[in-house]
Formats: C-alpha cells, sequence, structure tokens
C-alpha cells in the first residue's frame, strides 16, 4: 500500500517540479531558442558528458537520430553492414537502414536478452563496420567479450544505450567503455523532455564530425552558409534541454530505488511456478532498469497476451515485450539481409523465444513502496494460476 492505499497506484512519470520549471524558464530567457544562441543545450551537454564519463556529448533530437548520427561518423553506409540484436526497439535496425546500410539481426542471451557473443562472432563479415549491444531494460552487454571481438575484426562499436542513463560495467561509465554510445530521452525513458537523444563520445574527431553532421554540416560560428559537410538537421531545442538538465538531477535517486525494488521483485518473481526473470550479469553493477522483464518460458504468444492484458485490468502497467525485428513488416522495406524471415529465425531462436513469451513493466512500478512489489507478484500467480493454460 503506498500513501493512498491503493496497492496499484504507482508514482506517475514523467516526474517533474520545480527544477523542470526553472529550466523552463531559463531557457525562454535565453537569447535565443536555438542551441547556436541559447547556453542550456551547451550546459546540458557538459552535465551528461561529464556524468557518463565521456569527452563530449552531443544533444540531438532524439535517440533514433543519435544511433543514426553515431553510425554516420563510424562509416556505416551503402555497401556495410551492422550487427543488431533480433530482440530489440525496431530503431537500432532502422538507424542503420536509413543510412543505406544492411542491419543484420543476431541472436541473444536467454537470460539477459542482451547480444549473444558467438552469434555476434558468427555474423561478422568483410562488410561488417559495427556492432550495436542494445543494454536491454538497463543490463549492460557484455562489453568485454563484444569489444575483444570488435577489436580483432576491426570494427566499431556502436552502444544503444536508450534503456541505460547511468548504467556501469566493473565499475565503469557508458561513456568509459570506449564506444560511441546513443540514448533516448523519449516521453517514457529513464529521464526525458518528451522527446530528446544524445550520443557520447571518447574520441574528438567523432564528435566534432557528428556536431557538423548534426547541425547540416555548418560550424557553430558559421556566418556565411560554409556547410563543410553533409547531414541533416537533429539539432535539440534549448527547453528540452533545461528540462533534461533537471531529469539529469533526479537519475541517481531514481535508479537507487529501482535497484532496490528490482531486488525484491525479482525475487518474488522466481518464486513463482512458470516465471524467470530477466537475470543480471554481475559485471553489470549498476542497473537503471528501464523495465522490470520476465520471461513465461513455453507460454505461448496468444497466452502472454492475454495475460498482459489481465495483468493491465488488474492495475499493473504491463506490455507485451518487442517482437524480433524480423518479423516486423518494416524491416523489410530495405536494408534487410538476403534471407527470408523464417531463415533467419531459425538462427535467432531465443530472440523468437524471448518475443512470444516475455513481458514487461514500466519502470515506474519500480519507482513504488515494496509492499506494491509483493501486490505485483500476487497479482501475477493469481493472474498465472486462472488463465487457461491453451
Ligand atoms: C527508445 C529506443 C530507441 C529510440 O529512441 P527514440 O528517442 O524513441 O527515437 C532506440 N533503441 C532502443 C532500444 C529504444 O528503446
Amino acid at each position: 500500500m503506498n500513501e493512498h492505499g491503493a496497492p496499484m497506484e504507482f508514482p506517475n512519470w514523467p516526474q517533474f517540479g520545480d527544477e523542470e520549471r526553472a529550466g523552463l524558464l531559463r531557457a525562454l530567457g535565453q537569447p535565443g531558442w536555438w542551441r547556436m544562441a541559447g547556453g542550456e543545450v551547451d550546459e546540458f551537454e557538459r552535465e551528461f558528458a561529464a556524468y557518463h564519463g565521456a569527452a563530449h556529448a552531443l544533444a540531438v533530437t532524439n535517440g533514433t537520430h543519435a544511433l543514426e548520427l553515431g553510425l554516420e561518423v563510424l562509416g556505416v553506409g551503402p555497401g556495410t553492414e551492422v550487427i543488431v540484436p533480433a530482440f530489440t526497439f525496431f530503431s537500432s535496425a532502422l538507424a542503420v537502414q536509413r543510412l543505406g546500410a544492411v542491419a543484420v539481426p543476431v541472436d541473444v542471451d536467454p537470460d539477459t536478452y542482451c547480444l549473444d557473443r558467438a552469434a555476434t562472432e558468427a555474423a561478422i563479415t568483410g562488410r561488417t563496420r559495427a556492432v550495436m549491444p542494445v543494454h536491454m531494460a538497463g543490463q549492460v552487454a557484455d562489453m568485454d567479450a563484444l569489444g575483444k571481438l570488435a577489436a580483432a575484426a576491426g570494427i566499431a562499436i556502436i552502444q544503444d544505450a536508450a534503456h541505460a542513463h547511468g548504467a556501469r560495467w566493473h565499475g565503469r561509465r557508458v561513456g568509459e567503455l570506449g564506444s560511441v554510445a546513443a540514448f533516448s530521452f523519449q516521453n517514457g525513458k529513464l529521464m526525458t523532455a518528451g522527446e530528446g537523444g544524445a550520443l557520447v563520445f571518447a574520441d574528438d574527431d567523432l564528435y566534432e564530425a557528428a556536431f557538423l553532421r548534426h547541425s547540416c554540416g555548418r560550424p557553430r560560428d558559421d556566418r556565411h552558409y560554409r556547410h563543410r559537410t553533409g547531414g541533416s538537421n537533429f539539432r535539440l531545442n534549448e527547453f528540452s534541454a533545461g528540462v533534461l538538465r533537471a531529469q539529469l538531477g533526479r537519475l541517481d535517486e531514481q535508479t537507487a530505488v529501482r535497484e532496490q525494488r528490482w531486488a525484491l521483485l525479482r525475487t518474488l518473481l522466481a518464486e513463482i511456478p512458470a516465471v524467470v526473470p530477466q537475470g543480471s550479469d554481475p559485471r553489470c553493477d549498476r542497473n537503471p532498469h528501464y523495465m522490470a522483464m520476465f520471461r513465461l518460458p513455453g507460454i505461448g504468444e496468444q497466452r502472454r497476451n492475454a495475460v498482459v492484458d489481465e495483468l493491465v485490468a488488474r492495475g499493473v502497467p504491463a506490455f507485451a515485450a518487442f517482437r524480433a525485428i524480423h518479423r516486423i513488416a518494416g524491416f523489410w522495406e530495405r536494408g534487410a539481409p538476403d534471407e527470408t524471415p523464417d531463415e533467419i529465425a531459425e538462427r535467432c531462436p531465443v530472440s523468437e523465444a524471448i518475443s512470444a513469451d516475455c513481458v514487461w513493466l514500466h519502470h515506474r512500478v519500480l519507482l513504488g513502496t515494496q509492499e506494491q512489489m509483493h501486490a505485483v507478484a500476487g497479482v501475477l500467480a493469481e493472474v498465472l494460476d486462472s488463465s487457461p493454460r491453451r
């Protein structure tokens, strides 16, 4: 029970207060409302880079654009391939495909739902330019193994860190792992301005290239339309940055609560027969928990969907997990490998299984009370007990 007494009244999302209000007013008072005139985007980038241990951050319009821009400065384009998890949000592949490159779906680990090392190794070809680990729900992918693979093959890593604000791997922050990382600030993400995104860089040249490209190829001080490169307009506005500076300030406290609640909820879920919570790799020593995920192995997609509907009806913000990307119609528009969906499915049995048997709960659940974790597990056990087997 929380203060209101209702077991399923979880905190709202997004959360905001005087800090966000002050950020918006600061943005209003800037000499201009785009980043070239105001100071909020610049300040946010400094703060976000420092928070993640990166040399540079570049704020952009959204997480999909962050991935696209990061891939572009890493040399991804026509004739190249990028390895992506088959189990992820569609944008991981879309960003590759928008650049005229091929997105190659590869299977994930059944426990962490992150890129599988052996499957990644098997998918590397002479055309592979980059590999994109997705830190699923905040669980950092095996960056040791993937780092070794990438170095040996001479390919780049771009981390899809859309779920991983503030995550750590062996105590190292996302920006300290030696590769470009892309973040999202979309409404549901762990910090948000409704929309928004960012890249972090260890490398000065990649950052400079990305800065030019995110602003139609124009250097910061250009007054004579000397566009030095191509690119697009991916600039973030001052208002969003003002809000994001406040949101960054909430992250540590919220992450600490979510880590505690997940430790409890995960134990309770694991006690329910037929429920397997997402596993954690102990090397990921700070997990911000973008989702509370669990599998119902062998349940089948239809019954899984019915369980989700029943959880929602009982007040638990539950969702069916991502559909494997090769099962999405849009994936086949362009930039798909020269394989059929069934051939990819055969290579990616774990992604197929997870997309049919996995459920996730909104992270606002993990901002609830300890009692609410017991209530959620209790409701799930009841729903599984009462839902027909077939
Ligand atoms: C949200 C998300 C994105 C895209 O971010 P947007 O800001 O919505 O464009 C990319 N990858 C993953 C894994 C995501 O969850």
